[in-house]
This record gives structure tokens, sequence and C-alpha cells, in this order.
């Protein structure tokens, strides 16, 4: 094994809903733990995956020829601008594995999606994390963390778990003072979700800023987490030279299919996400009255700091039928990440929370 593998912590999945039903003797169990989407998925998508699934004796197109060709007319970028995967996951594994060696180093936030630290630790690398302010990643401290062994800059806007975001204005002045020797990833999982006038077009970056790499991926706002497609756009010899460390095949057949037919499906994405907005405003509603601060949010989840342990948040809920998820903003133990569910299902964990409270009192 490499030397650097004993020292890594594996990511830590939120638990199953099968899991949960055993342990407690529970028939209903709400996770809403994963910011998978509680919609569900595209109908569209789930009639493409059905007619897929005759030709599944059948490799992959391993260049995802339609689904390249789809979304090269929807972003107006020509098609070897872009890269698929087997979720957004396997594409920071991809760039690290291209980029990063022991020597040299990655920077990010400290309080970010966890798959950048680990990925980078695989490969040797040092990992420079710098604090968050308020929630926002840091961008003038990541300037100054940034040096000659510098690879990979990760920039998740919005950032999980806080779920705010970077403006325009500052991300350009950042992108045009990042040497031109490192990767800027602007992971962008939960884009759809941010209702911002100032969100940054990313897209409109790339033809500037050659090292700009931009993550989208169907797992959030179009529903198919359970499928595993994700893809990167960048320069076009940015992609080329990351295709030797991409699989053949791994984008499979039926996630293409299905990538494909959600990209058309306007009408689930927009309910998708007005559910989302409408119910961000039942959990805002609910820390306002119990005075509880959280931090305001662009994606499909919510980071609130309980006062208490987030921990025992944790343990009230799970024998209750709601399971969430902790720790993962490190140096704040009282917070519990919620991913905002159906109407109904925010309804029935706020009222728990509300008991869980109530009794603390
Ligand atoms: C969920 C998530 C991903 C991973 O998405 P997959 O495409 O399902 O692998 C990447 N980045 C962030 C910030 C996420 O929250």
């Amino acid at each position: 094994m490499k030397e650097q593998l004993r020292s890594i912590s594996p990511y830590q999945p939120g638990k199953p809903i099968e899991e949960v039903k055993k342990e407690f003797g529970l028939e209903k169990v709400i996770k809403l733990a994963s910011n998978e989407n509680p919609f569900g998925s595209s109908p569209k998508a789930i009639e493409a995956m059905n007619a897929a699934i005759k030709d599944v004796a059948v490799y992959p197109d391993g260049h995802a020829t339609e689904l390249r060709q789809a979304l090269s007319h929807l972003h107006g970028l020509s098609e070897d601008q872009f890269i698929f995967s087997n979720g957004l996951d396997e594409l920071i594994h991809m760039l690290s594995h291209s980029i990063l060696e022991k020597g040299s180093n990655t920077v990010t936030a400290d309080i970010t999606f966890s798959s950048y630290k680990i990925a980078a630790q695989i490969e040797g690398a040092e990992i420079k994390e710098v604090p968050l302010i308020k929630g926002r990643f840091d961008l003038q401290g990541i300037l100054e963390a940034i040096d000659e062994n510098t690879g990979i800059v990760w920039i998740c806007n919005p950032n999980n778990p806080t779920g705010d975001i970077l403006y325009k204005d500052e991300f350009e002045i950042f992108l045009e003072k990042v040497p031109p020797h490192v990767v800027v990833v602007s992971d962008e999982a939960y884009y759809e979700y941010v209702a911002h006038k100032d969100y940054p077009d990313t897209i409109k970056y790339l033809e500037r800023f050659p090292n700009l790499v931009i993550m989208r991926t169907f797992s959030k706002a179009y529903g198919l987490a359970g499928l595993r497609i994700g893809y990167g756009m960048a320069d076009a010899n940015l992609i080329k030279a990351l295709e030797p460390v991409r699989q053949p095949f791994n984008a499979s057949r039926i996630a293409q299919k299905a990538a494909i037919a959600a990209l058309d499906d306007h009408a689930f994405i927009d309910m998708a996400v007005q559910k989302t907005h409408e119910g961000l405003d039942q959990y805002y509603t609910f820390c306002e009255e119990y005075g509880l601060h959280y931090f305001q949010s662009y994606a499909n989840f919510i980071l609130i700091d309980f006062n208490t342990s987030g921990e025992e948040v944790f343990n009230y809920l799970l024998p209750r039928g709601f399971i969430v998820r902790v720790g993962v903003a490190k140096g704040m133990p009282n917070t519990v990440r919620i991913t905002i569910g159906s109407k109904e299902e925010n309804e029935a964990i706020i009222n728990c929370l509300k008991g869980f409270l109530d009794e603390q009192k």
C-alpha cells in the first residue's frame, strides 16, 4: 500500500435508509442527508433508461457522443471541451490523479466537500485548507496559499456544507490573479438551484482562462444520484490531457441516455428547484422562531447551528425516522446539515426538531 493510505479517513456517506429501518424497527424513514432530490427523477429520464435496458449487453459509447453533442449545443462550447465521469466524485479523482503528486499541493477551504482532500491524500500531495470566512471561501487567503508547487485549487460554489456562493466580480478578479500553472476547479454541483443575479456564469470565462475546469452533475437537481454521471468543461487542451486517466467506459450506457433525456425535461428541474426554494423558507422560518443560527443557502440543503452537539440532534432524530448529516463542518460541532425535502418531509422533521428543542428548555 502507498504509505499515505494509512492516514486517510475514508468518505463517510449518510446512513442508508434500509439500515436505519432495520436497526430501529421503523416502517418509514426519511433521509435528508446526502442532498439527493426528494422529488425523484425526471419521468423522461426514466423512460429513456427503460428503453436503454435492452442494449446493456453492449459497452457504452466511450466518447459519449450524443450527450456531448447535447451539452455542446446547450452550453455553446465545442464538443472537445467536455469530459464525462461516473459522478463528479470520479472527476475529482481523475483531476487529482492527473495533476497532483508527492511534492505538489492543492488549495481549498477548510470546510468544504471532503472528496478534494481524500483524492489529494491518495496522490501524496499536501493539502492547504484556508479557513472559510462566514461560510464563504476566502479567495484572498487562497491566493496567498498558492505557490509554485500548487497543482489544483478547488472552489465549491455553492459551498457544501454551508450553501453560500461566491459572486462573479470577486471570482473573476480571483481568476485573473491565479498563476497560469494552477488549475482552478469550480465545483458547481448545485448550479441549478442558485437564484442570485451575481452568481457567476463561469462558462463565459473558459475562453479567457485555459486553466479553469467547471464541474456539473446530474446527481442533484436532475435527480440521478443513483446513476452516477457528471461532467467537466474546460479548454480543449486541458480536456485532452486528462483523457489518459479516464477509464474508457466510465459513463454507463443507461446513464448517458438518462442524462440526455433529463437535460430536456425543464419542467422537472423547474419544479424541483421551485419546491426547494419554498422548502428553504420553511427552515428559515423555523430557525428564526427558535433563534438558531443558520447559513443562508443557495443549494438544496441548510447548515443549522443547534447550540448543542450536532451528534445529539442526530441521535434524537434517527430513532424517530430521520437521517441527517453531522460532522461535515469541521470545528463547528453544533451544526447539522439537512437536505431540503418535500414540503411534508420538511414539516415532519421541523416538528421533530421542535420537540427536541422544547425538551432542552
Ligand atoms: C454531491 C456533490 C458532488 C458529487 O456529485 P456526484 O456527481 O454524485 O459524484 C460533488 N461536489 C459537491 C460539492 C457535491 O455536494
